[in-house]
């Protein structure tokens, strides 16, 4: 008798967990607060996430996925270990079946680390698949067919690319440029032009509210607080929605040649597929305004946001969890 099945998008923002059966339980910042003294977990998730740039001395908040690579597989363990308590999934008796998302670039070593990782959080049996293939299905591509599908998935350390065809990947590329280097732009951006420092989650929650790939009509405004750099005292500025535009402007440049290599390295049997049917964008970084509109008019290629992107990986395994017990023979 099997456990749950259950479905993780271990992402390096965010985690979310899918249960067979019951969805998306779990949708967490994938965030830790370690105390450096006694080693102890302070906090995971959301409550760690607050924490961060707020820590005091001995304290340390930390994200174990940055950039999408594993940057330390104990802390990813601590941190699914916590999870998956929350979500009271598996008991000795009952373990559960995980399926897992890795990033399409990491290498056979690193693959197996993260099998070993949610092996030892006690799972009965660990699937690893690339992301790109899961976002895809929970996008709702049907990827079976012979047919070129093109996903791009911009999340927080990486923008993975990829072109598949009859389930597997054909082509595809991941990069380094997507969320986490818009908020590092904004933040350069304001230390240069206005001598003040400001921190990750200010960035963040300037990116999200006025954050745009080309100017639309109205000029956005947000009044933001950090330190003076000269002064070193606190200070507001306002800063408008054309600044945050041209902060961006050579990251967006550069998932667009990012995609365009892509494009000129796929067979052209798919390529015409993908002129018809267009690239699906998923990922967080999806949702960055006017950058699905930007890619169609530069690329000339039809160019959509999935639904959800920033759920579209936790929906595609609760998809493929559907057909495990077939590849699980
Ligand atoms: P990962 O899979 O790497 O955890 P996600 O797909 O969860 O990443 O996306 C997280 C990224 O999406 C973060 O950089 C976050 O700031 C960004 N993001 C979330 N919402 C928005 C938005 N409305 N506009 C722009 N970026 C966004
Ligand atoms: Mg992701």
């Amino acid at each position: 008798m099997w456990g749950k099945d259950i479905g993780i998008d271990l992402g390096t923002v965010n985690v979310l967990i899918y249960v067979k059966g019951e969805g998306i339980v779990l949708n967490e910042p994938s965030v830790i607060v370690i105390d450096e003294e006694t080693k102890d977990i302070v906090a995971v998730g959301s409550e760690a996430n607050n924490m961060l740039g707020k820590t005091p001395g001995k304290l340390r908040a930390i994200k174990p996925m940055k950039d999408g690579v594993i940057a330390s597989f104990d802390m990813v363990e601590a941190l699914l270990e916590k999870f998956l308590k929350q979500v009271k999934i598996g008991s000795k008796i009952n373990k559960p079946r995980i399926l897992i998302c890795c990033p399409s670039n990491i290498t056979e070593v690193e693959k197996n680390a993260i099998k070993e990782v949610a092996e030892r959080t006690g799972a009965k049996k660990v699937f690893v698949e690339e992301e790109p293939k899961v976002a895809a299905v929970g996008a709702g591509l049907d990827i079976g067919k012979p047919e070129g599908n093109m996903v791009v998935d911009i999340g927080g350390g990486t923008t993975d690319i990829a072109v598949l065809s009859l389930g597997n990947i054909v082509t595809s590329e991941s990069i380094k440029t997507a969320g986490n280097t818009f908020d590092q732009n904004i933040i350069d951006y304001v230390k240069d032009k206005y001598k003040l420092l400001i921190g990750e989650k200010t960035a963040e929650s300037i990116k999200i509210n006025i954050g745009i790939v080309k100017q639309g009509k109205n000029k956005e405004k947000m009044k933001v607080k950090g330190r003076d750099l000269v002064g070193g005292l606190p200070k507001t500025i306002t800063i408008t929605s054309d600044e945050i535009e041209l902060a961006l402007k050579d990251s967006v440049e550069k998932i667009k040649i990012a995609i365009k290599s892509v494009l000129e390295k796929t067979p052209p049997e798919l390529s015409a597929d993908i002129i018809e049917k267009g690239i699906v964008l998923t990922g967080g970084g999806a949702l960055l305004r006017n950058l699905s509109e930007f890619l169609q008019e530069e690329l000339k290629v039809p160019v959509k946001k999935a639904d959800d992107p920033l759920s579209c990986v936790a929906e595609g395994t609760g998809v493929m969890l559907e057909k495990l017990s077939y590849i699980d023979k």
